[in-house]
């Protein structure tokens, strides 16, 4: 039963723990490796993935008040909880990185953004840049009429979505060795670590240059459960450069995966880690025998 201040999470029918399959792909088996998919993108339609565990457990935190989030243009997030707030009948507010973008007709994902109920407020980026100062954050929400929103961060990473995301880890217990993702925040990371058994390893790929992710998982995991948790580590060779970069070579990889393993590759994060994967496999990075489960934490878009 929902009632009005506890949205009924249950009624959108997610679907856990997701599916793990096994992957036929040669360059893992000729070195001894099993391959998995950890498919947290059939989590749900449109709360795909690690962002259905990170929003959940904030939506009921919610109370049904309005959630205001942040994102930039192309922002996964901010369509995840658009999504969540039409299908919860809660109000949304997303704050999106760049004032230009203001007067121009949207692009497609903050047109799903509109379609979905979502209210958007344009900031410049320097607003954005410093709106987790409280005086920033408190003009931010006095300006966008919001100002009893409940604040869910940008990417989603606080401690109720890290502690959900250490059910992704416990899913996984005695089924993998490695586990691998693609880290933005770091939050599902900091989450999925600290819910594996003693003996499993987490593996971090960033998408996102600047080496401060270490740093940012090691704060988000001592804020959600007061300390280090689980085993994990980060590998920084695969972000070809940043957010939303690619390369040929990346995007020829990405469709080529697709057709050996009939997977929609999502190119921002799920390309990276796939790519980052194989490479690790070819240069002998993991023992014989190893495991390797990938988490395919989300979906092309459109
Ligand atoms: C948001 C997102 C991530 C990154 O999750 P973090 O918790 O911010 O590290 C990874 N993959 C996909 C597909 C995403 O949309």
């Amino acid at each position: 039963m929902s009632s009005p201040d506890a949205p009924d999470l249950a009624a959108l029918g997610p679907r856990l723990p997701s599916p793990l399959r096994e992957a036929e792909d040669d360059r893992f088996a000729r070195r001894g490796l099993r391959l998995l998919l950890k498919r947290d993108d059939l989590i749900h339609p449109e709360l795909i993935g690690n962002k259905w565990r990170k929003l959940a457990p904030n939506l009921a935190a919610a109370h049904g008040r309005t959630v205001l989030t942040f994102g930039g243009a192309y922002s996964n997030h901010l369509r995840a909880a658009a999504a969540a707030g039409r299908l919860l009948g809660l109000p949304t507010v997303g704050v999106v990185r760049g004032q230009e973008l203001a007067g121009r007709p949207l692009n497609p994902s903050l047109a799903r953004c509109a379609a979905d109920g979502m209210r958007l407020h344009f900031v410049d980026r320097s607003t954005y840049r410093r709106k987790t100062e409280p005086d920033v954050l408190a003009r931010v929400l006095r300006a966008a009429g919001a100002e009893d929103a409940y604040v869910v961060p940008e990417g989603g990473s606080n401690t109720e979505a890290v502690r959900g995301c250490r059910a992704l880890g416990e899913e996984l217990r005695g089924r993998a060795d490695v586990v691998a993702l693609a880290c933005g925040t770091g939050g599902t990371l900091a989450g999925l670590a600290a819910g594996l058994a003693p003996g499993q390893r987490a593996l971090g790929i960033p998408v996102l240059k600047g080496g401060f992710l270490a740093a940012d998982t090691a704060e988000l995991q001592q804020r959600a459960f007061g300390g280090r948790r689980g085993e994990w580590a980060l590998d920084d060779r695969f972000h070809f450069g940043g957010y939303a970069r690619t390369s040929a070579g990346l995007d020829a990889f990405a469709e080529d995966f697709e057709n050996r393993h009939g997977l929609p590759v999502e190119r921002l994060y799920v390309a990276k880690l796939l790519y980052g994967l194989v490479a690790l496999a070819e240069e002998g990075a993991f023992p014989r025998g190893t495991a390797v489960a990938a988490v395919i934490t989300g979906r092309p878009f459109p």
